[in-house]
Order: structure tokens, then C-alpha cells, then sequence
């Protein structure tokens, strides 16, 4: 396929990844300490630093487009270089949302200037971007956002509140979604816009989690002033944007994001899951329940690794629709839950007693308080129920009573 597409052959592109990975790229450093969630600006900076040495090596954005500093080549390319990046220090932290759901989404629905700019500014290894989405009212109810910018002669003016902006403090650029539009219904008035992170106007300020983590942000718009090219996409047709953001975002979150490169969850404060070094580590190799929950736990990978295929394939080839991405979002929730209570059964007590500043054991004791992440972090699994039922199975809708009313008239924060 690649050859007749007048491409590299994935497996000359996979020697020469080999090689140069080899010659290039610092082995991943042994972690002597447990887990740290991805809020320390040396890991910002040295993603950041990773990421130019992918570009000046040629293999950087592998699947992006050539004409916004990609490599236009297909997602089995990508699939081959991360397979031999194992072993390799890779610029992770980029990957969500940067690379799987933002940069998709400017490619999708942004201007050829949006695209030209920031596209080839996060390959390049120059920009992070994130999203500003959910507000302080709930983040389920995208539609109903209540974050306002108002058309000010040339400019916009921004006024409001969004949280949960996962690195927005490590970030240069996010994806805002405001209303612009009170007397149209509500997905009718909102408005995408691309705004710089750290401008005046905005307030940013770290949430601290129960891991201690303070990777979340919240932001606070005082009549922010964004230029009239912050649009994405059309005015008033926000909706439409946040829509293709949210498949990147499911399809990132369940495993399938061509855009993706290399492995591993550094923001998701997960540990590798190596559940063989842990029953090893703990002295319980041999112990029948151990190796029955580390089986359990190798099956589930392979059945998730199978679904991701399958369902990619299938929406590639057209036999599923877009929102078939929700399957293998439900799964990693699953799949996520499962493996937080198998490794704090495998760990038992020293999942809280390890001694801290050694890896192993306590990592899955603090991976187990942010268990419930992957079941709300691109979208709760019960919205993702919804969007299966309605618009996989054709199961009636949900009732809405906002439907159809201009959004000034929708009770707000009443009951
Ligand atoms: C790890 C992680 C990373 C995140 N990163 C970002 C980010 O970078 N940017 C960003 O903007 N947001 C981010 N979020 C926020 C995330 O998008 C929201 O948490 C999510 O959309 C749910 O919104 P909420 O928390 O406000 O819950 P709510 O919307 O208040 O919902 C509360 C509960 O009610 C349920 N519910 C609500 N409506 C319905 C319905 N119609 N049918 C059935 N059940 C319903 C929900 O499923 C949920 O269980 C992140 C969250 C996590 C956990």
C-alpha cells in the first residue's frame, strides 16, 4: 500500500527508525522513585527537548501531512516506530492532548494559517497545546458551556471560567469553546477559538489532587482580547468543531490515535502495569492466585489491543460509523479499573506501606487513587453509553428540554 503510494515501505522504515533510534535517543532512564505525576516542569521541558530531537532526526509527526511539517505516512509507519522506540526516552507528555486531539482537530476544522502555524510549531517541538472545554458547572453538557466571548469591532472579548485543563500551565495555546450566540439554541451559538495559555486576562491556578498531583488547572477569563483569526472553523459553528475533538479525544483515550507515538501513559500517573515484575518484586511468582490475576490481566490487553483494531478497521473501511470510537473508550475504562484493582491485589499491603522514594509496590497503591480518572477523563463512560445506544444501536434519544430554545431562555443552575 505504502509503495504504491510512492511511500517508504513500513519495514525500511522500521530499519532505519532502528537505527537511528539506536544512534540518537537516550535510553529510558531506571526510575529510582515512585511514580510523579506529570506536573514537574523538567519533564515539560525535557518532552519538549525529545520532541526537537525527533524533528531534526526525520521522525517527527509521522502521520501528520507533509505540508504542515509531518511525514504523511500511514499509521502502520507509526505503528512500526513505536515498537522500536521501547526502551527509548520519548517525549510521552506531548502525545494527550497535543498530538492526539488537538493538533487533529486544528487539521480537521482550523485555517490553512492555523494549520501552517501551529501544527508544525508542536512537531517541531516549540508548542504544547490543550483543551478548555469543561466549566465549573459540569462538563457532560458540552453544548450548554456558558463562557462567553463577544464581538468587540475586530476582536473578541472572553469572560468566564473553564477546570480540568489537564498541563494547561505547561501549555502555549489551548482550544476554547465559548458562546458567541445567546438567542440561537445551544449547540447553535458557540464559537472554537485557539487562545494563548498565558496572556492578560487569564488567570491560571493548579488544582492539587489526592496524589498530590497538580497537573489539573482552572482558568478565569476577565475580558481577554482574542484577534479575529482565533476563530476555528466558523463562527456560531463551534459545535461542529467540538464534535471532531471529541472523537480524537475518545479515539485517543481508547487506544487508537494514529497520531500517537511511542508508548505509555505519563499522564495519567499510571505505572507500566508490569504486573510480572510486580508478583516478582513481592516475592510471588509462584503463587497460583497471583499468576491466575496476571493471566486475567494479559488477556484483557489482548482482547483490548484486538477491539482497538477491529473497530479502527472498521471505521477505516467504512463498516462502522464515527461514533463507534465510544467502544474502545468504554473498554479502556474497564480495562483501567480492572488493572487498578489487580495490581493493588498483587501489591496487598505494600501498595500502601512501600517505603516512598522506591518504585514498585506503592506505585500501584497511588495509581488506585486515581482509579476513577478513566472513567471520566475524555468524556464520562456514561455519556459514552449514550452515544453507543443512540447512535450505534438507533435506541431512542435522550430527552432534552433545551432543545430548540434560544440558550437565553434555558434555565441556568435552576431546578
Ligand atoms: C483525567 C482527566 C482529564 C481531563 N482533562 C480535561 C481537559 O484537558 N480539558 C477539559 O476541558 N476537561 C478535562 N477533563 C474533564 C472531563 O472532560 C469531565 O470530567 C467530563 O466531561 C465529565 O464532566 P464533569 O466532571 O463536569 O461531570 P458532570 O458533567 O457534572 O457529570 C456528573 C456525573 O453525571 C453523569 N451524567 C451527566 N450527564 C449525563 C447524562 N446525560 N446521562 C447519563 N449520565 C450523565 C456523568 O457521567 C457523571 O458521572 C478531564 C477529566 C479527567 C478525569
Amino acid at each position: 500500500m505504502a509503495e504504491q503510494l510512492g511511500m517508504e515501505d513500513v519495514e525500511s522504515f522500521r530499519l532505519r527508525a532502528r537505527g537511528w533510534l539506536k544512534e540518537n535517543m537516550p535510553r529510558q532512564p531506571e526510575r529510582r522513585g515512585p511514580i510523579q505525576p506529570g506536573d514537574d516542569d523538567q519533564e515539560w521541558l525535557r518532552a519538549r527537548e525529545l520532541q526537537k530531537m525527533l524533528y531534526a532526526g526525520g521522525f517527527a509527526g509521522i502521520c501528520f501531512p507533509t505540508e504542515y511539517g509531518g511525514l504523511g505516512l500511514t499509521p502502520a509507519h507509526q505503528r512500526a516506530f513505536t515498537e522500536e522506540s521501547r526502551g527509548y526516552e520519548m517525549p510521552l507528555l506531548l502525545n494527550v492532548p497535543t498530538f492526539s486531539i488537538c493538533a487533529p482537530t486544528v487539521l480537521d476544522m482550523g485555517s490553512e494559517k492555523q494549520k501552517r502555524e501551529r501544527i508544525s510549531a508542536v512537531i517541531r517541538g516549540e508548542e504544547v497545546m490543550v483543551q478548555f472545554l469543561s466549566e465549573p458547572k459540569g462538563g457532560s453538557d458540552l453544548a450548554g458551556v456558558v463562557t462567553r466571548a463577544t464581538r468587540d469591532g475586530d476582536v473578541w472579548v472572553l469572560n468566564g471560567a473553564k477546570i480540568w485543563s489537564t498541563s494547561a500551565y505547561a501549555a502555549d495555546w489551548a482550544l476554547c469553546l465559548a458562546r458567541t450566540d445567546w438567542d440561537a439554541p445551544k449547540h447553535r451559538g458557540l464559537t472554537m477559538f485557539l487562545v494563548k495559555v498565558h496572556q492578560p486576562g487569564i488567570t491560571l491556578r493548579r488544582i492539587k489532587m489526592v496524589n498530590g498531583s497538580t497537573e489539573f488547572c482552572e482558568e478565569f477569563f476577565d475580558d481577554v482580547i482574542l484577534p479575529a483569526d482565533a476563530v476555528v472553523g466558523e463562527i456560531n459553528g463551534g459545535w461542529a468543531v467540538a464534535t471532531r475533538q471529541l472523537v480524537h479525544e475518545r479515539t485517543a483515550v481508547g487506544g487508537g490515535s494514529p497520531y500517537v507515538s511511542g508508548e505509555g501513559r505519563p499522564n495519567l500517573q499510571a505505572p507500566g502495569y508490569d504486573f510480572v515484575d510486580l508478583a516478582r518484586r513481592t516475592g510471588q511468582a509462584n503463587d497460583p492466585r497471583v499468576r491466575e490475576l496476571v493471566g486475567e490481566a494479559w488477556a484483557m490487553q489482548k482482547v483490548q489491543e484486538q477491539l482497538i483494531d477491529r473497530v479502527m478497521a472498521g471505521m477505516a473501511h467504512g463498516h462502522l460509523p464515527g461514533p463507534a470510537v465510544s467502544i474502545t473508550r468504554m473498554f479502556h475504562a474497564e480495562a483501567d479499573w480492572k488493572n487498578a484493582d489487580t495490581g493493588v491485589r498483587i501489591a496487598g499491603s505494600a501498595a500502601v506501606t512501600g517505603r516512598p522514594g522506591e518504585a514498585g509496590p506503592l506505585d500501584y497503591g497511588q495509581q488506585y487513587l486515581s482509579r476513577q480518572s478513566a472513567s471520566l477523563g475524555g468524556g464520562s463512560t456514561e455519556m459514552s453509553r449514550n452515544i453507543i445506544s443512540e447512535r450505534l444501536l438507533g435506541m431512542p434519544r435522550e430527552y432534552a428540554a433545551d432543545r430548540d430554545v434560544p440558550f437565553k431562555d434555558v434555565a441556568q443552575g435552576r431546578t
